[in-house]
């Protein structure tokens, strides 16, 4: 039987991850891409095992542990006294619960991981400056339309073009994204500006009225990274590269822990980023015949599970399984992975949403408690880090 010929929008960790996965299985592959060049922004990105296994089963063990942090913990820390709230272990007991690691990245180098080894696999595969528009399906196939009037046909098409998709805008019709209330502070930080003793190899979740802030290391521990997660009334512009100055940063997190100014002081001035976080609900279609999708594009979500890239990564090797046993009738195939995928997805965006105010309950005994019923280790474990995408059954 012929190669299905697959079409992806977007090269972000997303469509990256699938055509990897798809490339692997013996389907041709293309990819558009807007962007004059490949590459990421500087901040992190957290990975559980259950994504780190897909990472593995395309054979990036070494690349990923020459770039990787492997974190001890997650912990949640009240905002001023700094008291454990909760803590989710991490290190060697993910490892041997989950199979798998629990990795730190910089975003930079997990998509330049992820690029190498697209390119290796078909250095044909990718194509920039490739502005998608849109598409048309009949039943012989479907054909991909760019912004420059170029077209493009394969037998299936996959959007991964992230939270503004414009295959999904097709699909489910053009709908605004909304704006959660946050918008996210980001920055990386040398180790070297910070006392050696700062935080140990852990990812600390600072948590405390209106907002809350996340600091971890990347780069095997060369740098860290700090972001701050502020309800703001009026929203920023959505852009990961959008600068402002770093006293508004300073002013957000006024009287907040010792250690948390110390991280503040030492950021580059001229290198404080802030965006706006916006979001989808979950829908309960995102395909039709032969085009569906994955990553944000998909299911956009708050990060505050840190499993949005995780998600994407998760797609991509259950489409790839589903379409490699599903040759002859893609319909079907379509329909089946997203019919594994709409379940899990939505609980993940749910309980993003949800951590936001568990991370935000002003009363430090209320919040206390809260951490206490909610075991955020023990439903972590049950149900998020322990899904295989590679072997999890597909009815
Ligand atoms: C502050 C913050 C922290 C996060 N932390 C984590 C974390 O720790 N762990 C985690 O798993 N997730 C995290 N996430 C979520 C994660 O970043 C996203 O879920 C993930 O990047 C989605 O990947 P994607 O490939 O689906 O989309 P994107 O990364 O948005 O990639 C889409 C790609 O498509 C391209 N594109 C867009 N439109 C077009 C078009 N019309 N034509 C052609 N190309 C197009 C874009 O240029 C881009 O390359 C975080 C998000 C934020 C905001």
């Amino acid at each position: 039987m012929k190669a299905l010929s697959v079409i992806i929008a977007g090269a972000g960790i997303g469509g990256l991850t699938a055509a990897a996965c798809l490339i692997q299985k013996g389907f041709k592959v293309r990819i558009f891409e807007q962007a004059s060049a490949l590459g990421e922004v500087g901040a992190g990105v957290q990975s559980s095992a259950n994504a780190v296994k897909v990472l593995y089963s395309l054979g990036l063990r070494d690349e990923l542990e020459k770039v990787a942090v492997r974190p001890q913990a997650f912990e949640f820390r009240r905002f001023d006294t700094a008291e454990l709230m909760h803590s989710v272990p991490l290190g060697n007991a993910h490892e041997s619960t989950h199979g798998a690691p629990y990795y730190h990245l910089h975003r930079a180098d997990l998509h330049d991981v992820l690029a190498r080894k697209v390119y290796a696999l078909d250095p044909d595969c990718i194509t920039l400056n490739a502005k998608v528009e849109g598409f048309e399906e009949s039943s012989a196939g479907v054909t991909l339309k760019l912004a420059d009037g170029r077209s493009v046909s394969g037998d299936v098409l996959i959007g991964a073009d992230g939270i503004k998709s414009a295959i999904r805008a097709q699909i489910l019709g053009e709908t605004p994204v909304s704006y959660t209330g946050d918008i996210a502070w980001r920055a990386v930080i040398p180790v070297e500006q910070l006392p050696s003793d700062i935080m140990a190899r852990v990812s600390t979740v600072w948590c405390g009225p209106k907002k809350h802030a996340v600091m971890y290391y990347l780069r095997a521990g060369a740098v860290m990274n700090f972001v701050g997660l502020v309800e703001h009334d009026q929203p920023e512009t959505e852009s990961w590269t959008q600068k402002r100055p770093w006293a508004e940063l300073k002013a957000d997190f006024v009287g907040w822990h010792p250690t948390i100014q110390t991280v503040i002081d030492a950021i580059d001035r001229d290198s404080c980023y802030r965006y706006a976080l916006n979001n989808r609900p979950p829908v309960a279609n995102w395909s039709t015949p032969l085009v569906t999708m994955l990553g944000d594009a998909a299911h956009p979500t708050l990060p505050y599970m840190a499993s949005g890239a995780v998600m994407a990564i998760e797609d991509s090797a259950v489409l790839a399984r589903c379409l490699e046993e599903g040759l002859n009738d893609v319909p079907a195939a379509l329909q089946r992975y997203q019919r594994n995928r709409l379940e899990r997805t939505a609980r993940i965006v749910n309980g993003s949403t949800a951590s936001r105010a568990l991370y935000r309950i002003e009363d430090e005994a209320e919040m206390r408690q809260a951490f206490h019923d909610q075991d955020l280790s023990k439903a972590r474990t049950e149900w998020l880090y322990s899904y295989d995408p590679l072997t999890v059954p597909l009815p």
